[in-house]
């Protein structure tokens, strides 16, 4: 590919070039494998750990339209047929996991409904779904049941249903609030309906709703990002999730980056970015907000918990359903297929859809965990020593040390803390703590 030199000139580390910037599980992607699909066998016939938590993941990748930055498998062009086939064969899924040693008899602790657009079902689709699910492994304790939405895909009828099924965290996908910068990242919906479908979920009054915002969409400015945070503050949701743009591989805006020889993605660079969630951050926080993790403000910390996040990052097992899904069964980390045609022909066959599996260790467990939770800004010693025995602070003394004297954190009174710019980058920083084997590694 051909680079433009005056591009090829500016600061890799500020501008934001293609590839994945989030972190959200450890070991990397790329160390996964087919040859370790065997542990998922041995896993899921293994007996629980005592006090081991279980969440469902559910995954409806159906969109009403791909959106420009989006690097999700989706399909925007199945029918109504094709849709419930593929929700059969997720029921056909849970129904085999749930006769397996590991899950067997258990009650679900979470529940989450994520996408592609979970809220692209009916209202009939989505009672008959979660009905079979239900009859399958019990919800009746879950604590949280989270659902995310398309604001243009919730009507009333939807959201009662939403309502209804026993959704009590329910996420808009705002992303922007200015209908010029939606339509030119290739959004569906406008602001007109986000306003619309906020109060309606209002009206239904569900536990928690949180909005997602993304810092740094195609054209975005700074008045214009301003806007968004004003407008937030009016809305005053109970939970505000900010993303900063990332712009990874397989994103129609990176296909356009290579056809015309770019390396540079033409979105705000990460420094802007931070500074525009740091803005954000601190205006939230004047209303009265508190800052819950890299990437959420919350304005009532003791009702607005995240379950699905917090049980996820304390190793939790976790049954991911359809096509591209991860789960972790007992310390084994694998992923569906991640096209729909083998993950039902898979399904149809009786077989676990698996695409990769990875075992960890003891020790990769628990940099999974330390690393995971050093993005809700302060990780507690104490944890790690009583259930892995290991001193954080001797284990990772250098590195600590090291964003220490970069001013990024401190250690003090049994926390390792970060200070609000290492929590906005926190991302950056978290391949400092990887095995030494999985530090070269790009991490899809
Ligand atoms: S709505 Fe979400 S999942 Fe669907 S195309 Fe857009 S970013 Fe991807």
């Amino acid at each position: 590919m051909e680079t433009n030199p005056a591009e090829a000139s500016q600061s890799a580390k500020t501008s934001t070039r293609a590839g994945n910037y989030f972190i959200s599980n450890y070991p990397p992607f790329s160390f996964w494998s087919e040859d370790q699909r065997v542990e998922v066998e041995i896993a899921l016939n293994s007996e629980p750990a005592p006090d081991a938590k279980l969440g469902l993941y559910h995954h409806i990748p159906f969109c009403r339209k791909r959106c420009h930055f989006c690097y999700f498998r989706v399909y925007t062009d199945k029918n109504a047929r094709q849709i419930q086939e593929y929700l059969d064969g997720t029921i056909a899924e849970l129904k085999a996991m749930a006769e397996r040693p590991l899950i067997r008899g258990r009650k679900l602790h979470f529940v989450y409904f994520g996408g592609g657009t979970p809220s692209y079902l009916s209202a009939k689709q989505l009672h008959e779904l979660t009905d079979q699910l239900k009859a399958i492994l019990a919800w009746d304790e879950a604590e949280e049941v989270a659902f995310e939405c398309e604001p243009g895909t919730l009507n009333p009828s939807k959201l009662t249903a939403v309502k209804d099924i026993g959704v009590t965290r329910l996420s808009l996908g705002v992303e922007n609030f200015d209908d010029h910068i939606l339509q030119i990242n290739g959004r569906a919906h406008r602001a007109p309906e986000v306003y619309r479908a906020y109060e309606r979920a209002l009206a239904e009054n569900f536990d928690q709703i949180n909005i997602d915002l993304i810092a740094g969409m195609l054209e975005e400015t700074e008045e214009n990002w301003q806007r968004n945070i004003e407008q937030t503050i009016k809305m005053m949701p109970d939970s505000v999730t900010i993303y900063q743009m990332e712009i990874p591989y397989n994103t129609g805006i990176y296909k356009e980056m290579k056809a015309s020889g770019k390396l540079v993605a033409p979105v705000a660079d990460w420094e802007t970015k931070r500074r525009w969630v740091k803005e954000a951050f601190a205006a939230l926080e004047s209303v009265g907000y508190t800052i819950a993790s890299g990437y959420t403000a919350v304005k009532n910390p003791e009702k607005t918990k995240f379950i699905y996040r917090d049980e996820l990052w304390s190793g939790a097992d976790l049954i991911g359903l359809g096509v591209a899904s991860f789960s972790h069964a007992a310390g084994v980390h694998y992923q569906n297929f991640t096209e729909i045609e083998p993950y039902q022909e898979s399904i149809a066959a009786g077989e676990l859809p698996l695409k990769r599996a990875f075992r960890t260790n003891e020790e990769e467990r628990m940099i999974r965990e330390f690393i995971l939770q050093m993005k809700l800004g302060k990780v507690e010693l104490g944890y790690f020593s009583d259930k892995f025995g290991v001193d954080i602070h001797e284990h990772f003394a250098d590195q600590l040390s090291n964003l220490a004297d970069e001013e990024l954190l401190s250690v003090e009174d049994g926390f390792v803390i970060l200070n609000r710019d290492g929590l906005l980058c926190v991302d950056n920083l978290l391949h400092d703590f990887f095995l030494q084997e999985h530090r070269t590694s790009q991490i899809v």
